[in-house]
C-alpha cells in the first residue's frame, strides 16, 4: 500500500544524497521504509485497549459509588427508600459495594441483615 509508505523515502529506507554521494539510510522511518507516523499510531493502537482496561480494573473500587450486581443495585435502592439519615444510607450503600467486592454478589444473608437495619 502506497499508503503506508515512507513520505520521505517512498518506501524503499534510502535515500539519495543530493550532492551525488550515492544513498544513505532514511533518517525518517530509519530504513524500514514505513511511515513514521502511521508506525506510531499502530503502537498506540496495540498498546491502548490493556491499558485503558487495567486503568479502569485499578479505578472501579475507590470509584464505585453504587452496586454493581442487580441484587445489590436493588438492595441499594430499598435502602435510599428508607427513612434513615442520608449518612446511614450512604453506610449501608457503601457496605453492600463493599460486601459485592469481596463476595462477588449478595447473599440472602446479607440482604437479610441490611433490610433489618432498614426498619
Ligand atoms: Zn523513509
Amino acid at each position: 500500500m502506497a499508503g503506508d509508505s515512507c513520505l520521505v523515502c517512498g518506501g524503499d529506507g534510502r535515500i539519495a544524497n543530493s550532492f551525488g554521494g550515492g544513498e544513505k539510510v532514511c533518517p525518517a522511518c530509519r530504513g524500514n521504509g514505513r511511515r513514521v507516523e502511521e508506525a506510531l499510531l499502530r503502537d498506540v493502537t496495540k498498546t491502548k485497549p490493556s491499558h485503558y482496561t487495567n486503568a479502569a480494573k485499578a479505578a472501579a473500587p475507590a470509584k464505585a459509588t453504587w452496586p454493581t450486581t442487580a441484587a445489590g443495585g436493588a438492595l441499594a435502592n430499598e435502602v435510599k427508600a428508607s427513612s434513615l439519615s442520608e449518612e446511614a444510607k450512604a453506610r449501608i450503600v457503601r457496605e453492600i459495594i463493599e460486601y459485592e467486592g469481596s463476595h462477588g454478589h449478595c447473599t440472602q444473608t446479607f440482604t437479610k441483615k441490611v433490610r433489618r437495619q432498614l426498619r
